[in-house]
């Protein structure tokens, strides 16, 4: 395959290169002017190409919870928003992802389903942890690419870790030279908010009151405080404070934003209602625009979706309290960080490669294998037209789940190819391009 006239986003450049890109085997062989002598030719006249994309925070639901999402709808959302890679969490599935025979049950399910290549992280929590970390334990976290904690949860079957057991849980991956990714936010705070806010009403207000910004920033404190005592290797997931942001900013702990705490704040929650339900909840004016300054200037440091659907009846039981938190958001992840981000100049070109793609492949273990355009990485692109405006409509999502936040929001910018390992699996005009199972699973370095 060559993909020909295209403008190449290549790494760390801050200008768009007219370069074309060969792809033999899979693998990027060869960038130059001009090249020819293939039977593929993929015109790319008027486009950017930039590295596919990696939404390193996805909830697939699969298996166990596919009412919901699988993982065909949901690679495949993905692959319609330039998304090449994902990383699935390991709680929203049955089996959870905590030992080696559960990962093994939930490989044999979506390896058959996904289009696009995708990674799993493993998870810890109470439930896991009863009796001593399972035996296979070391074996377990060379193949996933991280462990997901929680300080709090209302998941019956993986629950929150008090801060004693993730300390011990941050010595044991410090151990095995893994990843610990953190949902923090303040169980207690939150727990006595909900209790006393509940009785008070059923409208976004109040269940932002139950989360608000001191329920993030008191969680992010304490993470940040344990890992830096320990020397344990941690990942803030879904950053929605600013204040939350720079403390960690001023650790050796990483972390992400999503798009819906760039874009949105307590007044569009309380005006769209539960479409921008999620948990962290969005933050008050103020946090939106100071995250969009770290994003840019690199206190955060990548962006992921946090995709999570439901069915629309999840989204109507009449309380925000039992509404569904989580929406279907793979597939605008990355329309979302190039028409707002990149084209109204709040990310430069270089920036938007790297929290778009290349530093979530670079935190995980991935790269230079994803993330990046160059000789003998992969090739996965993605082709977008900058020039195409488009409007976010919930229902053609390819998802399960079609309410979002975003309806009806202009976009600059068009997907109109993703490339996954040298084969087209989605373009604009004919859909998906390849079946369940072209996807491959990845492991770390
Ligand atoms: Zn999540």
């Amino acid at each position: 395959m060559i993909i020909k006239n295209g403008k190449v986003a290549l790494p760390g450049k801050d200008e768009l290169s007219p370069v074309d890109i060969r792809v033999v085997d899979g693998k990027i062989a060869e960038l130059g002017e001009d090249l020819t002598g293939d039977d593929e030719i993929i015109e790319a006249r008027g486009m950017i190409v930039l590295p596919g994309g990696i939404d390193p925070h996805v909830h697939f639901d699969d298996p166990g919870f596919t009412d919901r999402e699988d993982f065909y709808h949901g690679s495949c959302c993905s692959a319609s928003g330039g998304i090449t890679t994902v990383i699935d969490m390991p709680c929203t599935s049955i089996p959870p992802v905590t030992d080696l025979d559960n990962l093994r049950e939930k490989l044999g399910v979506i390896e058959k389903k996904a289009v696009i290549d995708f990674g799993l992280f493993g998870g810890i929590s109470p439930q896991s942890m009863a009796g001593g970390y399972p035996d296979n334990f070391r074996e377990l976290s060379e193949l996933v690419l991280g462990f997901k904690t929680y300080f709090i949860s209302v998941m019956e079957f993986f629950s929150a870790l008090n801060h004693f057991q993730f300390r011990g849980v941050l010595e044991k991956a410090k151990e095995l030279g893994a990843i610990i990714l953190l949902h923090a936010e303040d169980l207690s705070y939150v727990n006595a908010a909900t209790d006393y806010y509940m009785k008070r009403g059923k409208a976004p207000i109040d269940y932002y009151r139950s989360r608000p910004e001191a329920a993030e920033v008191l969680a992010v404190a304490n993470a940040v405080e344990l890992a830096e005592e320990v020397g344990g290797d941690l990942h803030i997931v879904h950053v929605s404070t600013a204040r939350a942001a720079e403390i960690i900013a001023s650790s050796s702990v990483t972390c992400e934003t999503e798009p819906h705490y760039l874009q949105f704040d307590i007044d569009d929650f309380i005006r769209l209602g539960s479409p921008l339900k999620t948990t962290p909840p969005v933050k008050k004016p103020g946090n939106k625009e100071r995250l969009w300054q770290y994003l840019s200037d690199g206190r955060i440091n990548f962006v992921a979706s946090d995709h999570a659907p439901c069915p629309a009846s999840g989204k109507e039981t009449a309380s925000i309290w039992t509404d569904y938190a989580g929406f279907p958001g793979s597939g605008t992840l990355l329309p979302y960080l190039f028409s707002e981000g990149y084209m109204k100049g709040r990310l430069s070109l270089r920036r938007l490669v790297e929290v778009a793609s290349e530093n979530a492949a670079r935190r995980y273990g991935l790269y230079p294998r994803k993330g990046a355009i160059e000789v003998g990485t992969d090739g996965d692109l993605v082709l977008i037209d900058p020039d195409r405006t488009w409007t976010v409509e919930g229902e053609k999502f390819l998802s399960k789940g079609h309410i979002t936040p975003f309806e009806g929001m202009e976009l600059k910018g068009r997907v109109i190819r993703t490339i996954v390992r040298g084969t087209t699996v989605y373009d604009a005009d004919r859909g998906i391009r390849v079946e369940g199972g072209y996807g491959r699973f990845l492991t770390g370095p």
